[in-house]
Formats: C-alpha cells, sequence, structure tokens
C-alpha cells in the first residue's frame, strides 16, 4: 500500500549533505573549510543539539553550547583535549536564550576568558528569565496557561514543574557583546552575515556566510521538525506566528543551493522547499482553527488535539500551549477572529468569517497581520 502524501511532502525532501550520520559528542566533524560540526546528547524526546565550532584565524568562535550537564562538559573537555589543535576559544556566540544554546554559556566563557556575544532581545530576556522574574516565571506562566483556558490539572501539573530554565540555566555572563541584524562578523578567512528571526524567541540568530553560501539557522530552520512557535506571557497579545513567517521570508531571499546547519537534526540543502512547507503546515493548522472556531467559540486549550496528535506530557503540554495561543493570535491579529473572556478571565475565540481555505493561505504568506487587531 502505497501511503499518499499532501503536496507540501512531494514537493520537499531535504538533502542530507553530509549523511545521517551524526558525529560523535566531543569529535567534531568538517562540514566546510573553517567550519566543524559537533553534536552534544541531550536527555530527552529531542535527543540532541548541534553545535558549530568555526576555525577563528588563531583561535575559535563556537556557536551555542549545549545543555548544563555533566555528559555535555565532558564531551566539551574531550573537545578542549583533542580538537583545538592548542588555540583557544576566543568567542561564544549563542543563537537564542534556550537552554540547549546558552546552558554552557557562563561555564565556557568563565573557562576561556571569552565575551558572550547575542542579541540584546536573546541575553536581557535570558537573564530576567533566569532571575525568576514575573511574569516570566511560574506563577506567571500558570496564570498565562490558565487563561488560555488549560485545566486545573494541567496548570498544577505546569506549577509543580517549576522554574525548569532556572534550574537549566543557573548563570550567564554578566556582560555581553550586542549582535544585531545585518551586522558582518569576520570569524577567521570568512564573513557571517547577522539574520535575526523572532516567533521562537524573541530576537534570534541565525548566521548568513555567503561566500560559502551556508546558513547557520539555529532553531528556526529545521530539516524535519517545525520549529517551536510560542507566545509567553511577558507578551500575552504577541502574532509570534506572524512573527515566525515573516522570518522564514529572509530565507527565501538566500541562494537556492544554500547548505543549512541547523541545531536539531542533518545539514541539509532544499532551503527554499523547507521554507514552503513550513508555511503550508501552519496554513493548514490555522485553517483548521479558523474552521473550528466557526463552529464554536474555542480556547487555545481546546484547540491543541487540533494542532497535535500524540498524547503529550507536562514538558510538552507548555509547548503545545504556547503553540496553541500562537495560531490563535495570529488569527486575532489580522482579523480573522476575535475573542470573548467569560466571568473567570478565560479567553475564548470566535471566527468571524467563513474558514476560507485561500484567505487562510494567504495569512500564512504575508507579515501583514504583524499590526495589532483595532478591537477584541
Ligand atoms: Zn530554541
Amino acid at each position: 500500500m502505497t501511503q499518499r502524501l499532501r503536496p507540501s511532502e512531494q514537493d520537499y525532501q531535504p538533502g542530507y549533505f553530509m549523511g545521517t550520520t551524526p558525529p560523535e559528542p566531543g569529535h567534531p566533524v568538517q562540514v566546510a573549510p573553517g567550519v566543524h560540526w559537533l553534536r552534544m546528547s541531550m536527555p530527552m524526546a529531542l535527543d540532541h543539539i548541534n553545535l558549530w565550532l568555526l576555525d577563528d584565524g588563531d583561535a575559535w568562535t563556537v556557536v551555542d553550547t549545549g545543555l548544563n550537564i555533566d555528559s555535555t562538559r565532558e564531551a566539551w573537555e574531550q573537545v578542549f583535549q583533542q580538537h583545538l589543535q592548542g588555540r583557544p576559544l576566543a568567542r561564544v556566540l549563542c543563537t537564542h536564550m534556550h537552554p540547549d544554546h546558552v546552558g554552557l554559556a557562563d561555564w565556557l566563557c568563565r573557562r576561556w576568558n571569552a565575551p558572550l556575544l547575542m542579541t540584546q532581545g536573546e541575553y536581557l530576556s535570558a537573564r530576567m528569565v533566569s532571575a525568576g522574574m514575573e511574569p516570566t516565571g511560574t506563577e506567571g506562566l500558570v496564570e498565562h496557561f490558565r487563561v488560555h483556558g488549560a485545566a486545573p490539572e494541567q496548570l498544577q501539573a505546569l506549577g509543580a514543574r517549576g522554574n525548569f530554565y532556572m534550574r537549566m540555566v543557573p548563570s550567564l555572563p554578566s556582560v555581553f557583546q550586542r549582535i544585531d541584524d545585518g551586522q558582518r562578523l569576520r570569524i577567521g578567512e570568512h564573513e557571517w552575515q547577522v539574520i535575526v528571526g523572532g516567533g521562537h524567541s524573541p530576537e534570534h540568530a541565525s548566521l548568513w556566510c555567503a561566500e560559502q553560501r551556508m546558513l547557520i539557522s539555529g532553531d528556526l530552520l529545521l530539516p524535519r521538525i517545525s520549529t517551536n512557535v510560542s507566545v509567553y506571557p511577558i507578551d500575552p497579545d504577541a502574532d509570534a506566528l506572524g512573527r515566525y513567517l515573516h522570518s522564514l521570508e529572509r530565507f527565501d531571499a538566500l541562494d537556492a543551493a544554500t547548505r543549512v546547519l541547523p541545531s536539531h537534526g542533518f545539514p541539509f540543502s532544499g532551503v527554499h522547499g523547507r521554507v514552503r512547507q513550513l508555511r503550508e503546515h501552519h496554513a493548514e493548522r490555522l485553517e483548521a482553527v479558523l474552521h473550528a472556531c466557526a463552529q464554536q467559540a474555542l480556547s487555545a486549550a481546546d484547540m491543541i488535539p487540533l494542532l497535535f496528535r500524540r498524547q503529550l506530557d507536562t514538558h510538552h503540554l507548555g509547548f503545545a500551549l504556547g503553540e496553541a495561543i500562537a495560531h490563535a493570535n495570529r488569527l486575532w491579529a489580522v482579523g480573522a477572529v476575535r475573542r470573548e473572556a467569560d466571568a473567570h478571565g478565560v479567553l475564548r475565540f470566535v471566527a468571524r468569517e467563513a474558514a476560507n481555505p485561500a484567505r487562510v493561505q494567504a495569512l500564512a504568506r504575508t507579515a501583514a497581520g504583524l499590526a495589532m487587531p483595532l478591537a477584541a
């Protein structure tokens, strides 16, 4: 029996130009002159992260750090002893604030007396969340999810989990070097341009090297899994999905032969096909949500089964709720739904117009909805 593929799956297959055998932790593999691929294990469903060690003349620049856990520190020790060719680690650049990317930044920066390079939005957000400042802490998150319809037992489980971020990122360097959109960084022989994108985190930095036609995409563009797009309690009305879709437009402009170095999965080619597929993915989901909101008023929590078919544990429930809010807020931002609050402040979304696939497809392609809605 043949499985019917959706159109988006037919026109995109990632070209894994480095194959599908990952490097052993602690042993970098060269992907291009001056660019080395390091993979670190993670004890979770997403079981690894890719880091990039860039030849920086008489030193090294590393992109992302891995989780703050013993096995990652041990793998780093192996890299220090066997693979740095006697040259120091001179710069630590983090694409964004998430624990698998920034977890060991403080450790690496102290160890090598190296500066931390990040965008301002990512660095300040990381500092704030790791300090547990509300509403980015547990209380704020639980209230955010309550307003979006999470059940009492789900809120209880999320509350009991406590501040995951503070545990995973207990410390950060107290100063940083700011990098910004469009900035060109000279790293060894090559120039890398910073491309700032949003939706996944506040000001995520990807790096583009025109000479090598290579993109270090961080979490913004992954070959298989779709990037988590979330709305956080500090910016609860954000059109995070609009921001993410807007960010994808930047990758449309890259050379078709671009080789992408993602934080998860394998290095791949086919950037334009992948971007197209991600747009389809979100368009289909926006369409399903809008259609359901035309039948009855739905909270973001009510939308989760429309977006995720599998059973979710507490960790994934947080991602799923964030993603559901992002889809609801996208439809709200472009005026396709209105929202109503009940006596407990729980928000539900109701379609303003018939679910029209062409309209929703258009919503997934344009960033026009980034403006705030005029009415509730
Ligand atoms: Zn991330």
